[in-house]
């Protein structure tokens, strides 16, 4: 874990962030504000700044402009159920994709097995549920390579030969002191973003790697390795679209693991509903407080839920927002509205993904794509 005031970053645990902007001076993440106008295809978590940081994603922006081949790389530890961070970064992954980006998902079920003491027969059923998510959502799996970290012998192979180039100090200056398998579930990720770029793999390409600000240090690392093999295998620097965290509907981050506090894609109506209702809201305590005051989206697990559903735009953001903060909406009918647009889309996603359980199945046991 990376300690910051009273801020916290661990891609292993819980992560507390309340200022972003502290994130470009000490970590060196860059802004994305300011490079906005350059997305030629806008999408409303650009818009409303739920991506908020970059590494190197100007090279990304040049291969799309260009026509030129680049490869988008994200993946889910198959510890539990999709919830609405992990849709987050598959939507992303999807936004790209269909740019021209062909898509690397990886179930890293070997960081599931080292973090969480979960085998990799144990989860695999959880995998072909998390892939069939991901395929519902709009995957093309004609274009992506999806694959098992514990199955993928290149991803092994190249994770042994980053390894001859990681000092332990790097490792402790990263991560903390961290059990040996924590440090070794990062070199297996490190490999898995480089994996694009290998021969194997039609590379070296510009890459763009998603992910929650979290998970920064994973990208940092691997961003030095790569410059560590540039000369011996031609790898270039790894890009990332940065993003806030997910936000649970108590206080803290998403996490699969409060379930009580975390909206799943496969969660039933009514469950959705319960937790929606019982939620935390950026409100005031009493409805005349709301009223002369305001309440405060930008701290909202409900506004946020908001920006999930596919059928809400910028517009409507920005609209319900401004009735927020303006005191002319209340928490109960905003909740009220959330919950029928999330339920709404929980019934069409999981009408949809029942189609894709035998394929998912396939993709997950065979690695094929049928
Ligand atoms: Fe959140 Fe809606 Fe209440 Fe505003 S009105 S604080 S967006 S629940």
């Amino acid at each position: 874990m990376i300690l910051f005031g009273n801020q916290s970053l661990d891609p292993f645990g819980d992560s507390t962030v309340s200022d972003y902007e502290r994130l470009f001076e000490i970590f060196g993440i860059q802004p994305l504000a300011p490079l906005l106008s350059s997305f030629s295809v806008r999408h409303k978590y650009l818009d409303i700044g739920l991506a908020f940081g970059h590494r190197d994603i100007e090279r990304i922006l040049e291969a799309i402009k260009e026509n030129q081949p680049f490869a988008v790389m994200s993946g889910i530890k198959p510890s539990n159920r999709y919830h609405m961070g992990s849709k987050k970064i598959a939507d992303a992954v999807i936004y790209f994709q269909k740019q021209g980006g062909f898509a690397f998902y990886c179930i890293a079920d070997i960081e599931a097995y080292e973090v969480n003491g979960i085998r990799p027969d144990e989860s695999k059923l959880t995998a072909i549920d998390n892939v069939a998510d991901l395929l519902a959502l709009g995957l093309d799996c004609k274009r992506a390579f999806i694959y098992r970290q514990s199955k993928c012998s290149p991803v092994h192979n190249l994770a042994f030969q980053l390894a001859s180039k990681v000092p332990m100090s790097l490792m402790t200056a990263i991560y903390g002191e961290k059990p040996f398998g924590y440090y070794l579930a990062s070199i297996v990720q490190a490999a898995d973003i480089l994996l694009p770029q290998t021969e194997e793999s039609s590379g070296p390409r510009p890459t763009v790697v998603p992910v929650g600000a979290d998970q920064d240090p994973s990208i940092r690392l691997t961003r030095d390795l790569s410059v560590k093999f540039h000369g011996q295998l031609g790898f270039v620097k790894p890009s990332a679209l940065i993003f806030k965290l997910t936000r649970s509907l108590g206080q803290s981050k998403m996490s699969k693991s409060k379930s009580e506090t975390c909206l799943f894609l496969s969660e039933d109506t009514e469950t959705a509903k319960n937790k929606i209702a019982n939620s935390m809201t950026g409100g005031q305590p009493t409805t005349h407080e709301q009223r002369s005051l305001g309440g405060n989206p930008n701290s909202c697990p409900i506004y946020e839920t908001m920006i999930y559903i596919p059928k809400t735009t910028t517009q409507d953001l920005a609209a319900l927002r401004d009735q927020c903060r303006s005191g002319r909406i209340l928490c109960g009918e905003c909740k009220e509205l959330c919950a029928n647009l999330f339920t709404d889309f929980l019934n069409k996603h999981q009408e949809q993904k029942a189609k894709y359980v035998s394929l998912a199945q396939c993709i997950v046991e065979e690695g094929t794509c049928g």
